[in-house]
């Protein structure tokens, strides 16, 4: 067995004990590999070892990545910060944008979906720890932002997704877990158009287990995966 493969395979046991831990199967939970800074060959034997997705963090990553058939045969995210100027690069492109995190955005994103002739699927990314320079939309403002998709034309809302603050210790990122768990029920609980709560994309490498307890049903697990990073 590969080391990818070895490695999703220990992932995928981690995540069905704390899928059980909070009363669910393992099946209920979506493994997407983020695989940024990994060559397609890498991102190919992760797919083959059984992840459910591949997220990618940087448009021109992407479609070079893309290029090189390095999707074939599973569901490509996008989960990066995205600008507006690449919008069109990735709808219509990726199945799911998760970090659609703002409304502008979400305009942006409509009006090329629109223009393709297709809905593109996407999670409203929160900014739960409130941090600056981050993206993603603040809790308080989350209620108008799901108001607004229903006036926007080629955008279907799945979900919810956040990058909570590193703050050491896996424990300290509970709270923001439970924070994000009590907005997806609570909108679960009102209508609105073009919105379906289905995903709480939430946890990486060091803190999938946590997000999984707290409730979420989607994590984008990197390192644990394809091994550290090497930045140059
Ligand atoms: C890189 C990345 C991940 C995965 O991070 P790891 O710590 O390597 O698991 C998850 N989500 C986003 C948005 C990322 O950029």
């Amino acid at each position: 067995m590969s080391a990818i493969a070895e490695n999703v395979r220990a992932v995928r046991e981690q995540i069905a004990q704390a899928a059980k831990i909070s009363g669910r199967g393992a099946g209920e939970i979506t493994l997407v590999a983020a695989s940024k800074m990994n060559d397609a060959g890498r991102v190919r034997e992760a797919i083959a070892a059984g992840v459910d997705a591949v997220g990618e963090n940087r448009v021109q990553e992407l479609l070079q990545k893309r290029a090189e058939g390095a999707y074939e045969g599973t569901s490509l995210h996008f989960i990066g910060h995205l600008q507006t100027n690449k919008v069109r690069d990735v709808v219509g492109v990726c199945d799911l944008i998760e970090s659609a995190g703002s409304a502008r955005l979400l305009e942006e994103i409509g009006r090329r979906a629109v223009a393709l002739g297709l809905t593109q699927d996407v999670l409203i990314e929160v900014n739960i720890g409130k941090e600056k320079g981050k993206s993603g939309v603040f809790p308080e403002e989350l209620a108008e932002t799901l108001e607004k998709i229903g006036e926007i034309s080629g955008v279907s809302a799945l979900g919810l997704m956040a990058v909570p603050p590193i703050l050491g210790p896996e424990r300290e990122n509970r709270r923001f877990f439970d924070d994000m768990m009590k907005l997806f029920i609570d909108i679960q609980g009102k209508k609105y158009d073009n919105v379906s709560m289905q995903y709480l994309s939430m946890g990486m490498s060091d803190s999938f287990r946590e997000a999984i307890e707290a409730g979420a049903n989607m994590v984008r697990v990197g390192s644990a995966i394809f091994g550290e990073r090497r930045y140059n």
